[in-house]
């Protein structure tokens, strides 16, 4: 099948919302989901009270459509979103979506939007936003009585245009992310809320964003705003945080698997002293959207701690875990069994 591609300058695509034709949109009521559809409209209407609007209420996922060499499209281990939207969905005590309901919707919304889905060698992906919404009448704080799933896509472009290159994070010292205890590790919407004070601190004072620490010690690495934190030590460790606050992201449970099985790296997952943070020789940030980004420095009381030298350039190791998992990604590199979602 060929479809009729958008013209579109696939390559200068940032992350902008772009209307695609359709969006999936499936109700709960009664106990029990609806069949879903696919609908043009890009506008929800609901009750003005929903828990969504009022009480957060809500939480998301973020995956992405590639385009193979040989034209097939393919899902990047939809699975794994599934499970933690459910996650999260239970944390706020809403109605669980069906794993096989999850990634139905997510086959129906890239199916019904392929001429947005960006072609092989384009460096762009499609970008998949499932989220559930507590909905319906209630003003009380407890659980909404309806819920809405819905999907919306839309292409996105490689996140570094022209190669990766390093960014420089600052280390929180006024603000936490979010507490051990709290809703730090499930995708939802209110830690995105309180990050967009700080978030704009960082940009203000010529930083990417913060990188934040233990809310508990204020002692050791947590996570970015939207991103998870590991280091590459000189004797080829993958280290990264083990922290209840940290969102446990799937392109870091990836790069665990292909650091371990597919470069004999050794990986662990420990506390990370911010006084200890010059142990590694380099850095990053990882998650979905820019899958690895190198981390040239990162500025704690007032100075600037650089990796892989000066840290102008992405290091070998970085660039290896990049090249591999993006490889996977786009079905040039074999993928680990169950990685790889085919679509059509
Ligand atoms: C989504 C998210 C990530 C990245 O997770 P991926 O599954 O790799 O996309 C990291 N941190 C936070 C806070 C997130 O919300």
């Amino acid at each position: 099948m060929t479809v009729e591609k958008k013209e579109i300058d696939w390559g200068n695509l940032g992350f902008d919302y772009i209307k695609t034709d359709f969006r999936y949109v499936a109700r709960f009521k009664d106990g029990k989901w609806d069949d879903g559809e696919l609908v043009e409209d890009n506008h929800i209407s609901i009750h003005e009270s929903s828990t969504c609007l009022h009480y957060g209420q809500q939480c998301f996922e973020g995956l992405k459509a590639y385009t193979t060499p040989e034209g097939r499209i393919v899902l990047f281990r939809p699975d794994q979103n599934a499970k933690r939207l459910n996650r999260s969905a239970r944390r706020l005590v809403m109605a669980e979506v069906p794993e096989d309901m999850f990634i139905d919707a997510v086959e129906k919304t890239v199916r019904a939007n392929l001429a947005w889905v960006p072609p092989y060698g384009s460096g762009a992906s499609l970008y998949i936003r499932p989220y559930l919404i507590g909905v319906g009448e209630n003003i009380a704080v407890k659980p909404a009585p309806e819920y809405i799933f819905s999907i919306f896509v839309m292409p996105v472009g490689p996140y570094f245009k022209g190669g990766m290159t390093p960014i420089n994070f600052m280390i929180c010292e006024e603000y936490d992310r979010a507490a051990p205890m709290g809703t730090g590790s499930y995708k939802v919407g209110g830690n995105y809320a309180a990050s967009l004070e700080p978030n704009a601190k960082a940009k203000a004072s010529g930083f990417a964003d913060m990188l934040y620490l233990d809310a508990k010690t204020h002692s050791c690495i947590d996570e970015v705003g939207a991103a998870n934190f590991f280091g590459i030590t000189p004797d080829h460790q993958f280290v990264t945080p083990k922290s209840p606050s940290v969102l446990p992201s799937i392109t870091k449970y990836s790069l665990i698997h292909i650091a371990e099985n597919m470069l004999g790296m050794t990986v662990q997952e420990r506390d990370i002293p911010v006084a200890s943070l010059d142990q590694f020789v380099e850095a990053g940030a990882c998650g979905t959207a820019a899958v690895i980004s190198p981390i040239g420095g990162i500025s704690y009381q007032g100075k600037l701690l650089t990796f892989n030298g000066d840290g102008k350039e992405v290091g070998p190791v970085i660039t290896k875990l990049y090249e591999i998992l993006t490889g996977i990604q786009v079905g040039e590199i074999e993928a680990p069994e169950g990685w790889i979602h085919e679509v059509c």
